[in-house]
């Protein structure tokens, strides 16, 4: 399996490649390629023949050992190279074969599934040798349970995760089940980079959601808005298509393709399909409904955010998606959305522009809530001095900007020091159910809120403001 795992480096087989070369180079422009490589026959109707005969770019693979399947990959290009086939694997002694029947593949997913249960639905005996092609009819039929068995499993083998939603359509999925989905992504996608596309891809489709497109989005949106962010955000290279998260998200039991081929509901489209240009995914509707609603959405973006995104400029990422109004609790105004005069700059090292949206907010409120704690910070307890009195911030929870459309009112309002307000705006920190500040980043506790009995403080805005800063992911979400 290494030259399907690890890939071999074509400088190193420069001689061998021949009229592939080009080609080769194409499929696999850093220079590492994923192949595999079959016998030749002497045979014209056996499977195999029939398999070497039939298979097609784009057409995906189960690889076989022990009554397990134990990765499955995508066929990116199909080549005859005996001189290649030598140089990688060499020739078999006693026959004289080489495996120049060579795959170049993409997409290679390892998991540990037993083969039985599939083998017995496409009425396949084992044990399996050489390559078996599965018509596209009995495919179908059975990529219900294909799904099941390869997505449901941890990578390990293990057990279905208790996260996992199951992929049957119409099944109803709740708040928590989204969320629990969303924190749980890596289930079956052992590659780290295939989960990061899987990532920008729905935070790409909440942000259609939120700009009022329809859901569904052809392949060639897809590409054309997606890819450059997959490119930019993401790791498109040897080995990883674009392709990926639009026909393997399915796998989450979130989204769905529709159109891909034969007009099956839960199909992935491939490269080789009739029209793959005809396929359209998207979130599925149970998951774009909770995904609509304002609370549902802020934990989304922020567990997504943190979970998965960590290394990335996440200002960057949510202005390219159209979520910029959730990288700060205030909310950002978007491109061309600029009045003069009610907004103020940011400073983010100086890289862009942005303006925070401070709406007019009634002034007798932010005297009132900074009177009340006599100007000392909800989260330290710091009262800031100043020459003839002392300093302290209203702060939103709920941000009265768009995206947030928070209420101005006292329960929606807290009493906080410069600093303290710089950090809760810019989702660094956020208070969990029993009134702790944490740190986004960890988790870590900060300290206790300070309250003041005659300022309640409203429990669902402290909520939508944890979910923006990914606070779910700390086991904290109410379903
Ligand atoms: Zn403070």
């Amino acid at each position: 399996m290494h030259s399907v795992r690890e890939g071999i480096h074509l400088s190193g087989y420069e001689s061998a490649l021949g009229a592939d070369t080009g080609e080769l180079k194409r499929i696999f422009p850093g220079g590492v390629a994923k192949l595999w490589g079959s016998t030749p026959t002497s045979q014209t109707r056996n499977a195999k023949a029939v398999a070497l005969r039939d298979r097609k770019v784009g057409d995906e693979v189960l690889f076989y050992a022990e009554k397990k399947f134990i990765a499955r990959a995508r066929i990116l290009g199909l080549f005859r190279n005996r001189d290649l086939a030598a140089a990688v694997w060499g020739i078999d002694a006693e026959e004289q074969n080489t495996w120049e029947h060579i795959m170049a593949l993409g997409d290679v997913v390892e998991f540990d599934v037993p083969a039985g249960p599939l083998l017995d639905a496409l009425a396949i005996t084992p044990p399996l040798r050489g390559l078996t092609l599965v018509s596209a009819a009995l495919r179908s039929q059975h990529l219900g349970l294909l799904n099941r068995l390869l997505n449901g499993q941890s990578p390990a083998g293990g057990r279905l995760s208790s996260g996992a939603v199951p992929t049957a359509t119409g099944k109803s999925l709740g708040r928590g089940d989204l969320l629990r989905t969303l924190g749980t992504l890596d289930v079956g996608v052992p590659d780290e980079r295939q989960r990061r596309h899987e990532v920008l891809a729905l935070l790409w489709a909440i942000g259609r959601l939120l700009s009022g497109r329809d859901r569904m989005a052809s392949w060639g949106a897809f590409r054309s808005q997606l890819v450059p962010i997959l490119h930019e955000f993401g790791a498109l290279d040897d080995g990883l298509s674009a392709e990926y998260p639009f026909r393997n998200l399915c796998g989450s039991g979130l989204w769905e393709v529709v159109g891909a081929e034969r007009g099956e509901s839960d199909l992935a489209p491939t490269a080789a399909s009739a029209e793959p240009e005809a396929a359209r995914a998207g979130l599925r509707v149970e998951a774009a409904t909770l995904l609509r609603q304002p609370l549902t959405r802020a934990e989304a973006i922020g567990l997504l955010c943190n979970t998965y995104l960590g290394d990335v400029d996440q200002y960057e990422l949510l202005e390219r998606v159209g979520l910029v109004g959730y990288a700060h609790a205030g909310g950002v105004e978007q491109e061309g959305e600029r009045r003069s005069g009610r907004g103020r700059s940011t400073g983010r090292g100086g890289r862009r522009q942005a303006t925070v949206l401070r709406p007019d907010r009634d002034q007798r409120l932010v005297e009132r809530v900074k009177l009340l704690h006599l100007h000392q910070c909800q989260v330290c307890g710091l009262r800031l001095e100043t020459r003839f009195s002392h300093y302290s911030e209203a702060a939103h929870i709920r941000g009265l900007g768009r995206p947030h459309d928070g209420p101005d009112e006292m329960a929606n309002l807290l009493c906080l020091c410069p600093n303290h307000h710089v950090q809760f705006d810019t989702l660094a920190i956020f208070i969990d159910q029993q009134w702790n500040v944490r740190r986004s980043k960890d988790g870590a506790s900060i300290s206790s809120l300070r309250r003041h009995p005659e300022h309640a403080i409203g429990q669902e805005y402290v909520e939508y403001h944890r979910g923006l800063c990914g606070g779910s992911r700390f086991g904290m979400v109410s379903s």
